[in-house]
């Protein structure tokens, strides 16, 4: 995910995910044997639900260069269609986030999607959009600027949460946390319930995710029908793009 000469900018939403995921980088970065920087930036979209400023003398008093970024068209569309889902959120966010990257000279973007996330992801994906993929653990931008990576996704948010708590993070949450009624908060409720019983489930789909059996599903490009393949046959599955994925 990360090379030599890198300058590695963390998504920084102020939660116990994008925390960990700094934190985890800047240990990474003083242990291994490349050289690569860390930055950290934050768009405010409108929804957190306390001042984030104490998360900047926090990362300050770290050593941590962060910038901070209030985007207007968020706060706009925030007015203008209160309702607005979460694609047309990403949208937004996104393009702050290239903005915001390139100023800060990052050929690399990391974001903070846990385990949780590529397994809802998935299960989102294959239920309401008839696509069988969760999240690129390694992509590009459309225009090959920046490489964008989620090194969280083996790492579950109990571990994040415990973590952040452990180190006494000033963890602000996003008023989008506490939506009710919506396919993300309906598939949470899910896990949580089949996970009483199956405390494993999110590491088996994470398994599942790296080992498919093309030659199982109905995607008539991967199938053998003339049986020149041996098992698993099929080929390469497609990369999928960074924008063709349900992202929260
Ligand atoms: S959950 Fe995330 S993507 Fe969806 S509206 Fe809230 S902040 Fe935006």
């Amino acid at each position: 995910m990360i090379r030599e000469g890198d300058r590695v900018a963390v998504g920084f939403s102020g939660g116990k995910d994008s925390f960990t995921l700094l934190e985890v980088l800047l240990k990474l970065r003083d242990r291994a044997p490349i050289d690569f920087s860390v930055c950290a930036f934050t768009i405010d979209q409108g929804k957190f639900l306390a001042p984030i400023e104490p998360f900047g003398e926090w990362l300050a008093a770290r050593g941590v260069s962060w910038t901070y970024r209030i985007d207007k068209p968020s706060l706009n569309l925030l007015t203008e269609q209160p309702d607005h889902g979460c694609d047309t959120c990403s949208r937004f966010r996104r393009r702050a986030v290239y903005e915001v990257a390139k100023e800060l000279g990052a050929n690399v973007i990391a974001f903070g999607h846990t385990a949780d996330d590529f397994c809802e992801a998935f299960l989102r994906n294959a239920m309401f959009t008839g696509k069988l993929g969760a999240l690129p653990p390694v992509t590009w931008s459309k225009k090959r600027e920046f490489r964008l990576i989620r090194p969280l996704l083996q790492v579950t948010e109990d571990l994040t949460r415990a973590y952040a708590g452990e180190t006494g993070a000033p963890v602000i949450p996003c008023g989008c946390s506490l939506k009710t009624g919506t396919v993300r908060r309906s598939i949470r409720d899910i896990f949580a319930e089949l996970e009483t019983d199956y405390p494993y489930l999110k590491q088996t789909l994470l398994t599942a995710m790296g080992n498919l059996q093309t030659s199982r599903l109905l995607d008539t490009r991967y199938l053998d029908l003339d049986g020149v393949e041996e098992e698993p046959g099929g080929g390469p599955f497609p990369m999928i793009e960074e924008d063709a994925v349900i992202e929260s």
